[in-house]
């Protein structure tokens, strides 16, 4: 079988759910191999992870040398792997560093680069090569791709599968990738974890309640349902220009995307920017006073109402349901 290269995307070693995603799609394209880029003596424990998703098998590659500099060592690094291995195809989170390191790796290989899909199928009538879909031009086509040449190399989005798991013999390769000083040129001066919020990451939630100019600039509501619900907070535009809330919360075409299971919207009107980070959300419920806001159109639930009451009180009866 041929083997499917994943990027393991992890922080400090713990393995962030977009990889187990990506290992439930790469079984639709052959036999999952994840590459596991960081301390090598967190390698095990990764493998061991990954494993319980499929992977038979887990390249260690130890970052030793390279963890000071920005994503340039990580491609190289990748590049050498798939020269290496000649994968059927390359998975990669899309995350801002998955996103760099794959048009990096698609340069150094020749390789034609799909980014943001929002799933992976195998091309069933033609030669097994990944066919992707992604939603572009601001959520208003969805378009089904393959790369033409080259390694396919494609970065998927957050929750765009349901990981599923599958037992992988997990077995551990070391890999001693050479990184050029052209390479190492960007060095990291100083790095400080975000504030924790104790929140999911948003582009990794799987629930979003995210608010709009209607919150008049009180978001506590908004906060109250995430946490009651266990979710991450997102914002529009308007709330963000307004200064209420900083943007790394912005969803849309100038903001963050996100495909959670659920994403409930407050005092959002629904504008085409706004939907381009959201609209490929499993099930969408919003909350708006009037009737006639154009989310509505796109809603699985709609509930016309104040969400400075209606927030309040949804939290309220899951923080009940909860005990
Ligand atoms: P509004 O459109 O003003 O809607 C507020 C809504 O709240 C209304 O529907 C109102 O009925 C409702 N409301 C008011 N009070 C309440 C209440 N108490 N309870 C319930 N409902 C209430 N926008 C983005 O979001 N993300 C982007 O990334 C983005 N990028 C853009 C890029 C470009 C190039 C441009 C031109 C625009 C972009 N925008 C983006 C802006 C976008 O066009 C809209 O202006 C913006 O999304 C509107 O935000 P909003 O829905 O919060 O505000």
């Amino acid at each position: 079988m041929t083997e499917v290269l994943v990027l393991i995307d992890h922080a400090d070693g713990e393995v962030k759910k977009p990889t187990y995603e990506l290992l439930t799609l790469a079984r639709r394209l052959g036999e999952p191999s994840a590459v596991f880029i960081g301390a090598g003596s967190q390698g095990a424990a990764a493998a061991e992870k990954v494993a319980k998703y499929g992977a038979e098998k887990v390249y260690v590659v130890d970052d030793a040398d390279i963890k000071g500099y920005l994503v340039a060592p990580k491609a190289e690094a990748l590049q050498q792997l798939v020269e290496k291995s000649s994968p059927a195809a390359v998975l990669i989170p899309s995350t801002f560093e998955g996103k760099e390191v794959a048009g990096r790796l698609a340069i150094k290989i020749g390789s034609g680069l799909i980014t943001d899909a929002v799933d992976v199928q195998a091309d069933d009538g033609g030669d097994g090569t990944p066919v992707t879909t992604q939603s572009v031009f601001a959520g208003n086509y969805t378009v089904t791709a393959k790369v033409t040449t080259g390694t396919p190399i494609i970065t998927v989005k957050p929750n765009s599968a349901t990981p599923e798991e599958a037992a992988g013999a997990g077995t551990v390769e070391e890999f001693a990738a050479t990184v050029s000083d052209s390479a190492k040129k960007a060095q990291i001066v100083a790095s400080q974890p975000r504030k924790a919020s104790g929140r999911p990451e948003l582009t990794e939630a799987a629930i979003v309640v995210a608010g709009g100019r209607g919150t008049g600039g009180k978001f506590e509501p908004v906060e109250g349902l995430a946490d009651a619900l266990g979710g991450a907070v997102g914002a529009s535009r308007a709330a963000v220009d307004s200064g209420w809330i900083p943007h790394s919360f912005q969803i849309g075409q100038t903001g963050k995307t996100v495909s959670p299971q659920l994403y409930v919207a407050g005092g959002i009107s629904g504008a085409i920017q706004h939907r381009a980070g959201m609209q490929t959300s499993k099930t969408i419920v919003a909350v708006n006073k009037d009737d006639e806001a154009p989310i509505f159109e796109l809603v699985d639930f709609g509930v016309v109402g104040d969400l400075h009451t209606v927030f309040p009180a949804a939290a309220e009866k899951v923080n009940e349901r909860k005990g």
